[in-house]
Parts: C-alpha cells; sequence; structure tokens
C-alpha cells in the first residue's frame, strides 16, 4: 500500500505569530494537512513533527530522519504546509533536500499543489528550486534525467524500491547502486516463471498448464507476501514476469509518466512503454533469457510456445497424441525396409501400451473433430451453459463490489467528521484511515482481477467460437497437406489426445480397436 507522511515545522514568522496569541501552529497545520490527506484519500503512516525551528539540515533532527527515510523511498509522498518548509536554508542543504525527493521518486503534496520531482514536465516544480530560475531548474532537471539514464546505461539501478528477488546495494567504490540477489525471493521468481513457462509437473509426470491467475492464488495460499506486504494479485504476477530485470537487464523509459487531463483534472499515468532502450545490468539474473523471452510470448499469445521443428517433420501427429498409459508423446515409427504402413507406438519402456497404423489414428482423429464440431455447435446455443453462468456471476460480484468501495468511501470520509468534531484522536484517525485504505485498495484488486477475468472469459469465448471453421477447414484440407502443415493446424485446434490399445489387435481384432480420446483446444479454465 502507498503511504504518505505528514511533515511539521514551524517558520520564524509562526513564532511570531504565536506570540500575538494567534494558536498552536503546528496543531494548526496538523489539522490542515489531514484535512489534505483526507479529501485526496491519502494514507498517512506517520507525522513527523519538528519542535525546533532551526534553519539548517544540522539543527533539524527530525528534518534528518525524515531525509533518511524519503531516501530509503518509504513514503509515496510528503504532505507540507508549503515546499519551502522542507528546505530553507543554505544552497547545500537545499541540494541535498531536492536529491532526496528526485532519486527516492517521493511526491511533495501541498495544500495548493502536488509536485512530481522526477516529471520534467512538471514546470511549476521549478519552485522546489526556490531561487533558481526556471530554465536553471530546467536545465538542472534535465541533466538528472542524463545522469540518471547515463547510470541505467552503466548498468546501475535507480530505482528506490527493490523489485521482488532483489535488495539495493551500494557500488564498492563508485557512485550509484546495483541489486543483489536475496536467495529466498529469487527462488520464488524463478519458480513462477518456470511454472508459467511449463507448466506444473503431476506425480505421473504429466504437465498441467499454469496460469498466471492460479500462481497469484498459490502463492497466496503458501503464505508469501508481495513487495509491499500485501496479496498477490493476477495483476502483480504479470507485472512480474514481464519485468526485465530478472534477466539481468534494466530499462529506460519502460514505465514513463505521461499526463493526460480528465473531468479538468491532470492525471498522470504509466504505460508501459513498447519500445524501451534495453541495457545490460550490474545485477545478476534471476532466470535466463531464453525462459524469460519464452514466458513474454506465451503472455503475449497467450498459448503455448513449444513449436516443433516443420522442415523434417514426418510425424503429423508429433506433439499431438499421448499414450494413455504413460503419458509419453506417441512416436511415428516407419518400416521402409518391408514397405508396411508407419505405426503409432509408445517408446517408453515396459509400457504395454499396443501400436497401430499411423493412418488409422489419423483418420479416427478426424471423425472425432466432425463429431465434436457437430456437438459444439448445438451446445452454444444453450442459454444455460457454464460461460453464460460464468459471466452473470461475475457480473453480480463486480457490482457488489463497486458498492463495497463506494461504502469504504463514505466510511473514509466519515473519519475525518470524527477528527473535526474532536470523537477520533489523530492517532486512531490515522489507524482508521490506513484500515480503511487498505481495505479500499484490497477491494479494488479484486475488482481488477475480476474484470481481467470477464475480459478473459469474452477472448475465450471468441477463440472457442473460431475453432468452428478452423477445424471445418482442417478437415475439408487435411489429406492433401505435408506432414507438417497437417501438424501445424492440427496444433491450433487439438490440444492433445490420449491412446491406448491393450489388445493385439493382429491376433484379436481389427487393427483400429484402439481407444482415442481427443481434446479440442477449448478453454474451459475459468
Ligand atoms: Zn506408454
Amino acid at each position: 500500500m502507498e503511504q504518505y507522511c505528514i511533515y511539521l515545522r514551524k517558520s520564524r514568522a509562526d513564532d511570531e505569530a504565536e506570540q500575538r496569541g494567534e494558536g498552536e501552529t503546528l496543531a494548526r497545520h496538523e489539522k490542515a494537512l489531514l484535512s489534505l490527506a483526507n479529501s485526496q484519500h491519502l494514507t498517512i503512516g506517520q507525522i513527523y513533527r519538528e519542535i525546533v525551528s532551526g534553519e539548517t539540515l544540522a539543527a533539524r533532527p527530525v528534518m534528518q530522519q525524515l531525509l533518511a527515510d524519503v531516501e530509503k523511498g518509504l513514503w509515496q509522498g510528503v504532505i507540507v504546509m508549503e515546499v519551502e518548509r522542507l528546505a530553507r536554508g543554505n544552497t547545500l542543504d537545499q541540494g541535498i533536500v531536492a536529491n532526496a525527493f528526485k532519486y527516492s521518486s517521493t511526491l511533495i503534496v501541498t495544500p495548493t499543489k502536488t509536485y512530481d520531482p522526477n516529471n520534467e514536465f512538471d514546470e511549476e516544480y521549478f519552485e522546489f528550486g526556490l531561487f533558481m530560475s526556471r530554465r536553471e531548474y530546467k536545465t538542472i532537471n534535465r541533466r538528472m534525467q542524463q545522469g540518471r539514464q547515463a547510470s541505467v546505461s552503466e548498468g546501475k539501478y535507480c530505482g528506490s524500491i527493490p523489485p521482488f528477488g532483489y535488495t539495493r546495494k551500494k557500488i564498492q567504490g563508485e557512485k550509484g547502486y546495483t541489486l543483489a540477489i536475496v536467495p529466498e525471493e529469487a527462488e520464488i521468481v524463478k519458480m513462477m516463471y518456470e511454472l508459467y513457462a511449463y507448466g506444473d509437473r503431476a506425480e505421473d509426470g504429466t504437465y498441467k498448464a499454469v496460469g498466471r491467475n492460479t500462481i497469484a492464488r498459490h502463492l497466496n495460499k503458501i503464505g508469501i507476501k508481495n513487495r509491499k506486504g500485501g496479496a498477490w494479485a493476477t495483476s502483480s504476477v504479470t507485472r512480474m514476469l514481464q519485468n526485465p530485470v530478472y534477466m539481468g537487464k534494466l530499462t529506460w523509459d519502460y514505465r514513463k509518466t505521461i499526463k493526460r487531463t480528465e473531468n479538468g483534472k491532470v492525471i498522470p499515468y504509466r504505460p508501459i512503454n513498447k519500445n524501451p532502450l534495453i541495457y545490460d545490468g550490474l545485477h545478476e539474473a534471476i532466470v535466463s533469457e531464453e525462459l524469460w523471452h519464452l514466458v513474454a510470448d506465451k503472455i503475449k499469445n497467450n498459448r503455448p510456445s513449444v513449436i516443433p521443428d516443420f522442415g523434417t517433420m514426418k510425424n503429423p501427429l508429433a506433439s499431438i497424441v499421448r499414450c494413455a498409459l504413460c503419458q509419453n508423446a506417441m512416436q511415428r515409427r516407419p518400416y521402409e525396409k518391408t514397405g508396411q504402413p508407419a505405426s503409432m507406438i509408445c517408446n517408453t519402456h515396459g509400457c504395454p501400451n499396443i501400436s497401430a497404423p499411423l493412418y488409422a489414428v489419423e483418420a479416427r482423429l478426424m471423425e472425432a473433430l466432425e463429431h465434436w464440431v457437430e456437438e459444439y455447435k448445438v451446445s452454444l446455443k444453450n442459454p444455460k451453459s457454464n460461460t453464460q453462468s460464468q459471466k452473470q456471476v461475475i457480473a453480480t460480484t463486480v457490482e457488489a463490489l463497486q458498492k463495497e468501495i463506494s461504502n469504504l468511501h463514505t466510511q473514509l470520509d466519515n473519519t475525518f467528521d470524527l477528527l473535526e468534531q474532536g470523537i477520533y484522536t489523530t492517532e486512531i484517525f490515522t489507524k482508521r484511515n490506513q484500515t480503511l485504505t487498505q481495505k479500499i485498495s484490497e477491494k479494488k484488486e479484486k475488482l481488477h482481477d475480476l474484470i481481467d477475468k470477464s475480459e478473459l472469459i469474452k477472448k475465450q469465448e471468441h477463440q472457442n467460437i473460431t475453432l468452428i471453421p478452423k477445424i471445418e477447414y482442417l478437415l475439408d484440407v487435411y489429406y492433401k497437406l505435408s506432414p507438417a502443415e497437417q501438424n501445424k493446424l492440427l496444433r491450433e485446434v487439438v490440444d492433445h489426445a490420449d491412446y491406448k490399445k491393450t489388445i493385439n489387435g493382429r491376433w484379436h481384432s481389427s487393427p483400429d480397436s484402439f481407444e482415442l480420446l481427443v481434446y479440442p483446444k477449448i478453454t474451459k479454465d475459468f
């Protein structure tokens, strides 16, 4: 959860005002800033109170503590009455303060404006230069950005919060930071990539495909928290699986902040840049580049990425027909010397599955597909199908969640009223405020997951429907194609088929006395 803090400090003018009897300044400011936080729905994690009114950093111990925390990236933003409350000493002090906020991307929130120290377009931010001219500020900011990019190009890590799996480490004898592996977290990262790329291995040796949603649920089930200490959501798993940092790379402008206007308000958002600059990091990779790209492709296509070598292929059923007894792929066995037709066999040592002619298995497969298409067409017309009821359940849940979120927002507003009426102390208010914000963000994550899921259902529904013309086309052209082309088309529509034959057909029955269970590539996984 993203938290903010409040920094309170008296100025010399405040001291004079108090002597004139204008009341306690810090308490007044505290109230004003809590009100500000409330109106912007910001969660307050801590209030820093500077009792002494020293002008230099050295004379302001609480400010030093705040700066140390800002540098650690502890806060999303610091809320103050005016930017000048942070630094009004000498140039050196101002530089230290400015750098701390810039390098940790910490926002400065004031009653009049919110400053993003890293947004070079945020021209108003020049005010933080306090006495710098606008042009000076722009030049410095550009140099800063260039400096950051230079650091990234040298492989240094410039972010304030290390990605899951790593910790930030100062580079020996040089400026800047790199990342060091946290072994127990790295294991989890690796597991996530491998699960998504290869699936989960069952006891019988088969692999079951694992989706991002399942990975998130699995992590939550085994009690692993994400970087922010919260529960995993599909979206956070996706972000991790797409982060090039895990193959030892660093990117520049991977998620550049872009501003857009909505209802007259400027809203920054950070889309993934499709063509970021990519540099080799100084840090050690957790997964290989091959694995990373395998996962990236799989996310992009949302389909299996293992593609056989088509050039030399002779078996049209390669990677499609499995032995129902041992789950291994059935092989094509040619009999070039005798001129007999090729057969499908299970090569597993000791497996009792008996072979059958390849052409017979192919014919059965075609027959099964034809039958399946007919049945599927009928089932699509049934309004009581699984998909339709799933969609209904999701729609109802989304509605309920939206209602809950809006209720929580109302409660959040009430906490401030209670504070103003003096029923809540600042401490109770802060605690209550945190709990509610936490709840809201959890509900929002759930809501996003559901929306993702309904998108997925729509997509899968579409995919399933397009399966019909694909299979019909395949049935039309199958026997006119090369084995490689046959295999390619089959793989698009058939997930796999299980083959079983336990009675030797040569003596007891016809050559096609085998069982073939065909699984079309239909997605019902929601
Ligand atoms: Zn077998």
